[in-house]
């Protein structure tokens, strides 16, 4: 990366992830990964499947542990609190696949989000109507099952009830999952929205190009290591940086001028 696209975070970083391992039993997910938020940014993770981008995520959420490295909230470290002492301090998930209550309401689902929190002086009603804002389809909706919305209003409803929870940070496991482009493009509109009320927003996507146009900066996972971090911006305009670490099929990939895709010499300084 130039020297401007690997800038990191001038102040405290809001999240840190220092040097973690993270093994299943034997097998080794995560060596020595770390990443760092700076308030306010949104930042994508990247990474095939198997990479260890849930993870990471899990590890910063305590639902798992670390065997090494630590995870650290505006310079605290978070490491041995549960999940929900975690939410308390301020990091909400919106894990893969939503994990709502299909059974329940709209509003009851927010409920549940509002349940386990950080705290503020806003009472439920205070904080649903804050929501609400941002999806004024589940206002139409609050009485609807859960069960019965679509899967778009399903995802906004995830993404809704982990804001209930009044999260500095929040992180968002495959937004785009099983959606359209057009739903996600929404999605990702309103993760904007509640990107510029004040939330620092960690995403994993497998949309790649449009995780990179909707963030900040972003991280590339490979085999549980970081082996890419630069501006998504540098990235977007490196179709062969990101198809040598994504394999992306569905986007063209750009040879350079003497035919050849260019070797993504930029990783390896990220190990230096
Ligand atoms: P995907 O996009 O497919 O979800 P990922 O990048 O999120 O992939 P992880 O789910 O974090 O990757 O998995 C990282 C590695 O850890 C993989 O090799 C996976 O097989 C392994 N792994 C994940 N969860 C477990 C588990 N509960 N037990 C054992 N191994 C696991």
């Amino acid at each position: 990366m130039t020297p401007r696209a690997r800038k990191k975070p001038e102040r405290t970083p809001l999240l840190e992830v220092s040097a973690i391992d993270v093994f299943y039993g034997p097998i080794q997910a995560l060596r020595g990964v770390s990443l760092a938020l700076g308030e306010g940014e949104r930042v994508a993770l990247l990474g095939a499947n198997g990479a260890g981008k849930t993870t990471t995520l899990r590890t910063i959420s305590g639902l798992v542990k670390a065997a090494e490295g630590e995870v650290r909230l505006g310079g605290e470290s978070i490491s041995r609190l549960t999940p929900a002492q975690v939410v308390e301090q301020g990091v909400a998930q919106l894990p893969e696949g939503r994990e709502l209550f299909m059974g329940l309401s709209v509003e009851e689902n927010l409920r549940a989000g509002f349940w386990t929190r950080r705290h503020s002086d806003l009472s439920f009603k205070q904080q649903r109507d804050r929501v609400m804002d941002l999806f004024p389809i589940l206002r139409e909706r609050s009485g609807q099952q859960a069960g019965t919305l679509s899967g778009g209003e399903q995802q906004m409803l995830g993404v809704a009830r982990a804001l209930m929870s009044n999260p500095r940070v929040l992180i968002v496991d495959e937004l785009s999952m099983g959606l359209a482009p057009q739903i996600v493009a929404q999605l990702f509109e309103i993760l904007r929205e509640v990107n510029e009320l004040g939330t620092t927003v960690l995403i994993v996507e497998q949309f790649v190009h449009m995780a990179l146009a909707n963030t900040d900066r972003a991280y590339v996972l490979a085999k549980g290591e970081v082996v890419l971090e630069g501006s998504s911006a540098d990235l977007l305009a490196d179709p062969a940086l990101i198809a040598s670490y994504l394999g992306e099929a569905d986007q063209p990939v750009e040879a350079s001028a003497n035919g050849k895709t260019r070797k993504p010499a930029r990783a390896r300084a990220r190990k230096a």
